[in-house]
C-alpha cells in the first residue's frame, strides 16, 4: 500500500485534512488538480475568514494552509485523477501518468460556479465580478450592483447583497423566478431591488474595474448599457465529480451524498468540502469539513488494522 490516505483537492477542505491526517502520523498524499483552481484561491479578498479582522487575500490564505499540511508531513503532486478503483482491502486512484494504492481516499474536488461566458467576465473577475456575495457584497456598501440568475441562490444573495448596495437590480432570462416563493416575496418586497425580466447581461464593461453591462432582451434581441459597480453570478454550480459518477451515489446537482463524518456509501472514501451535498460552501465550512473527514478516516484505519 502506498499511503494511508490520499486526498482528492488542494483547497480549503483538501490540505485542512492533510494538516489533520498527518498530525495523526497517516501517510497522506494530496492530489492538487493542475486544471482546476479551488475557488478560494481566485477570491481576492476574504471578509468573513475567523482569526483576520483585515481580511485576507485567498491566494495567500491557502498558501498559508498548504505550508500547514506541508511542515506536518502531508506529501503534494499535481496531477488529474482520472479514476479510482478497488484494490482490496484499500483503493487504487488513476492519474494522468501514474496510479497509487491507498487504505482510504479524502475527496475535496471542490465546485465551481457556473459561468455566463461571456466578455469582460474573466477580465473583472476580481475587479467587480464575484460569484459569491458573502465574501464580497461588504465591498460594495453603497454603490449598484447587478445579479444574474434567477434561482434561490440568485434571490438569497441580492436580498443579502442589499445591506450594503444602495441598488441590486436582477437580471433573469425568463419572466418568471425558480426560486421559492418565500425568497421571491422577500425579493419583491424589498425597495432596493429591481428586476428586469426576459433580459440576460451579453458584455461587462469597464476599464480597471466594472463600471457597467450589456443587457440583451432575449425576445427582441435589444440591447442597453447599465452602469454598474458590480456583477454577481449566480446561475448554478458544477461540483468536480463527473469522475465519479460510476462509483459513488451522487444527488442530482452532481454533489457526494455522505454521512455526518463525511463517509460515503463506500468504504474508506470520505467526502468534504463543496464537492459533498451540505448547506453552506465557505472556506471556513470547507476546513471544518476536512478536519471532521480526517479524524473519521484515522478512525477507519486504525479499526481496519484492529480487525486484522
Ligand atoms: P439553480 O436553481 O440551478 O438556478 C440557476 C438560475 O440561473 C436559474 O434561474 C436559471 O434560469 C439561471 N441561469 C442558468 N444558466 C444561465 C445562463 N447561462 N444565463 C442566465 N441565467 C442562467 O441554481 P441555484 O440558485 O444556485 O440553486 C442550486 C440549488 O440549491 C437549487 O436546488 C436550489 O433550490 C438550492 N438552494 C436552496 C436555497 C434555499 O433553500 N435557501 C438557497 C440556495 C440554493 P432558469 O430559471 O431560466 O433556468
Amino acid at each position: 500500500m502506498d499511503y494511508d490516505v490520499i486526498i482528492i483537492g488542494g483547497g480549503p477542505a483538501g490540505l485542512t485534512a492533510g494538516i489533520y491526517a498527518s498530525r495523526a502520523r497517516l501517510k497522506a498524499l494530496l492530489i492538487e488538480s493542475y486544471s482546476v483552481a479551488c475557488q478560494a484561491v481566485t477570491t481576492d479578498h476574504i471578509e468573513n475568514y475567523p482569526g483576520f479582522p483585515d481580511g485576507v487575500n485567498g491566494f495567500e490564505l491557502i498558501e498559508k494552509f498548504k505550508k500547514q499540511a506541508e511542515k506536518f508531513g502531508t506529501e503534494f503532486i499535481i496531477n488529474e485523477v482520472k479514476g479510482i478503483k478497488e484494490n482490496n482491502p484499500g483503493w487504487g486512484i488513476l492519474t494522468d501518468d501514474k496510479s497509487y494504492t491507498s487504505r482510504a481516499i479524502i475527496i475535496a474536488s471542490g465546485a465551481r460556479p457556473k459561468r455566463l461566458d461571456i466578455p469582460g467576465e474573466d477580465k473583472f473577475r476580481g475587479k467587480g465580478v464575484s460569484y459569491c456575495a458573502t465574501c464580497d457584497g461588504a465591498l460594495f456598501k453603497n454603490k449598484e450592483v447587478v445579479v444574474a440568475g434567477g434561482g434561490d441562490t440568485a434571490l438569497e444573495e441580492a436580498i443579502f447583497l442589499t445591506r450594503f448596495a444602495k441598488k441590486v437590480t436582477i437580471i433573469h432570462r425568463r419572466n418568471a423566478l425558480r426560486g421559492t416563493k418565500i425568497l421571491q416575496e422577500r425579493a419583491f418586497s424589498n425597495k432596493k431591488i429591481e428586476f428586469v425580466w426576459d433580459a440576460v447581461i451579453s458584455e461587462i464593461l469597464g476599464a480597471a474595474k466594472v463600471s457597467g453591462v450589456k443587457v440583451k432582451n432575449v425576445k427582441t434581441g435589444a440591447e442597453k448599457d447599465l452602469s454598474c459597480d458590480g456583477v454577481f453570478i449566480f446561475v448554478g454550480y458544477t461540483p468536480n465529480t463527473a469522475f465519479l459518477k460510476d462509483l459513488l451515489p451522487l444527488d442530482e446537482g452532481g454533489y457526494i451524498i455522505a454521512d455526518d463524518n463525511c463517509l460515503t456509501s463506500k468504504p474508506g472514501i470520505f467526502a468534504c468540502g463543496d464537492c459533498r451535498k451540505k448547506l453552506l460552501r465557505q472556506v471556513v465550512t470547507a476546513a471544518g469539513d476536512g478536519a471532521t473527514t480526517a479524524f473519521a478516516c484515522q478512525h477507519y484505519i486504525e479499526n481496519l488494522q484492529q480487525s486484522r
